[in-house]
């Protein structure tokens, strides 16, 4: 499968959706499957079980949702990472930013695709394989500069994860918004990287009242950044950078009956600011309006560089195939077309 081209009006955000397998819990409390894949392209749902959010979304479409690709529960991680990401490496290194979210309720499986298990590692471990492989093939491989920062935000404020501590401010600087004093790790392998994501993803803040677990309202995000130079035709000597972001955003759950709300009224609610902005950022960015939206948020600020404009941007939509979790996954499919 290859992403499909940009349309002339507007930003197209390819939506890809991931069916995370049923649980061993889950199938001794007895679920059963709600979602069918009917072909590579389209799902369909077998249960609405929550009839009243389905009116309050008022937006009845059916139960049959075409996307650029579904994946079933039994799909790899090698093959949702070249569907999604090979493409955006390969901007990469023409200069090009990209970025790729996963988007959907807690213990959808964001994680799982982000960054996966040892025995098999997920999308953000897998993008800098390639990378690192994609740069050997290139005569002029010894110039390549790779960075690596991984952050947070959780309610707002920054945390580096590779070295946390105090929380980080932005602030913008001709490479866009940036977070001040935040880790530029150097990468010379793949091998280190699961390590330090591993690491990382250990230090996202728990939620106070469920400790060592991740609190999912946290997004996590990995910048990477290429740098290398290249002599145009007279000989002179180029600079290039291209920056891939790729994000764990934080669980969907408590967005759900705010869809229709401003912003502002959502201030003090217990509602997740950056995800909402990043739906309207989006949300605008496909609809080619031209104000967007990046200043609402500190994950839009940090990734204004990163959306819209020549950037690619890939959504994944993450839903567990479960019947118990079949409201959550009727409302991450109805976002997930929002956003096509
Ligand atoms: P989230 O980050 O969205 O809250 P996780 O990625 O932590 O969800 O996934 C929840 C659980 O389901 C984890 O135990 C994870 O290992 C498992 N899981 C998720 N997706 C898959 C998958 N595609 N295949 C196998 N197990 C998965
Ligand atoms: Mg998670």
């Amino acid at each position: 499968l290859s992403l499909p081209e940009t349309k002339k009006t507007g930003n197209r955000v390819t939506v890809l959706v991931r069916v995370r397998p049923i649980s061993k819990k889950e199938k001794e409390a007895g679920s059963r499957c709600c979602v069918r894949i009917v072909n590579p392209r389209d799902v369909y749902l077998t249960d609405l079980v929550n009839p009243n959010d389905y009116l309050r979304l008022n937006r009845i479409r059916g139960r049959h949702f075409t996307f650029d690709a579904c994946f079933p529960d039994s799909a790899t991680q090698q093959e949702v990472y070249s569907t999604s990401t090979s493409e955006l490496v390969e901007g990469v290194l023409q200069g090009r930013n990209g970025t790729v979210f996963c988007y959907g309720a807690t213990g959808a499986g964001k994680t799982y695709t982000m960054i996966g298990t040892l025995e098999s590692p997920g999308v953000m471990v897998l993008a800098i394989k390639d990378l690192f492989d994609k740069i050997k093939t290139r005569s002029c491989d010894g110039n390549h500069v790779v960075h690596l920062s991984y952050l947070e935000v959780y309610n707002e404020t920054i945390k580096d994860l590779i070295s946390p501590g105090r929380p980080l401010v932005l602030r913008e600087d001709k490479q866009g918004n940036v977070a001040a004093g935040l880790t530029q790790y150097r990468v010379y392998s793949v091998d280190e990287v699961m390590t330090l994501l591993q690491q990382g993803n250990h230090n996202r803040t728990t939620e106070p009242t469920r400790a060592n677990e991740t609190s999912s309202r946290s997004h996590a995000v990995l910048q990477v950044v290429v740098e290398y130079q290249v002599r145009d035709a007279a000989m002179n000597i180029i600079n290039n950078v291209g920056k891939l972001s790729l994000v764990d955003l934080a669980g969907s759950e408590r967005a759900l009956a705010t869809n229709r709300r401003t912003l502002r009224s959502l201030e003090g609610a217990n509602i997740n600011r950056s995800l909402l902005a990043l739906s309207s950022c989006i949300n605008a960015l496909v609809e080619g309006k031209k104000h967007i939206p990046y200043r609402n948020s500190k994950l839009t600020q940090l990734l204004k560089d990163s959306l819209g404009g020549k950037c690619r941007t890939v959504m994944i939509a993450n839903i567990s195939s479960s019947n118990l979790s079949s409201g959550e996954t009727q409302n991450t499919l109805h976002w997930a077309d929002r956003a096509k």
